[in-house]
């Protein structure tokens, strides 16, 4: 058994080829979109759909193998780090995201000024700038 089936099994899933595949492309690539995982997994698999993909990372966000991010005006994204609440950075030009670790390691990290009575699990932070290659391409260019 290799360590992705251990991994999937683990988590209460049937080790499919399908799974695996994801998983695998999902390792290799963290803050994919859907389209580029299916094209990833597409050349294993190439009678694999766009649907099974959305499928498995349905499964995978469920039983928390992968968490899933939805950016403003961006496809979600599934990352396999999972559980740490840590945070993100998006470069508003290019779309490119990297990991920020949460500030104090444990989740919530952030207080809200009013919380409502809330029992507060996590706080999903995302900072929009952007990154050093397109600030430097759009320095002095409007929009
Ligand atoms: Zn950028
Ligand atoms: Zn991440």
């Amino acid at each position: 058994m290799t360590g992705l089936e251990q991994v999937v099994r683990r988590a209460g899933l049937k080790a499919t080829r399908g799974r695996l595949a994801v998983l695998q492309a999902l390792e290799g690539a963290p803050h994919a979109d859907a389209e580029a995982i299916y094209q990833t997994v597409r050349q294993q698999i190439p009678t694999t759909s766009i649907q099974s993909v959305h499928n498995i990372l349905g499964d995978f966000t469920r039983v928390g193998l992968a968490r899933r991010i939805e950016p403003a005006h961006s496809p979600a994204l599934y990352e396999r780090r999972v559980g740490d609440n840590h945070h993100h950075l998006v470069c508003r030009g290019c779309g490119i995201v990297h990991d920020v670790d949460c500030v104090v390691g444990a989740a919530p990290c952030l207080t809200p000024s009013d919380d409502h009575g809330f029992q507060l699990a996590e706080a999903e932070v995302t900072f929009w700038g952007l990154c050093p290659t397109c600030s430097t391409r759009t320095a002095g260019e409007p929009g």
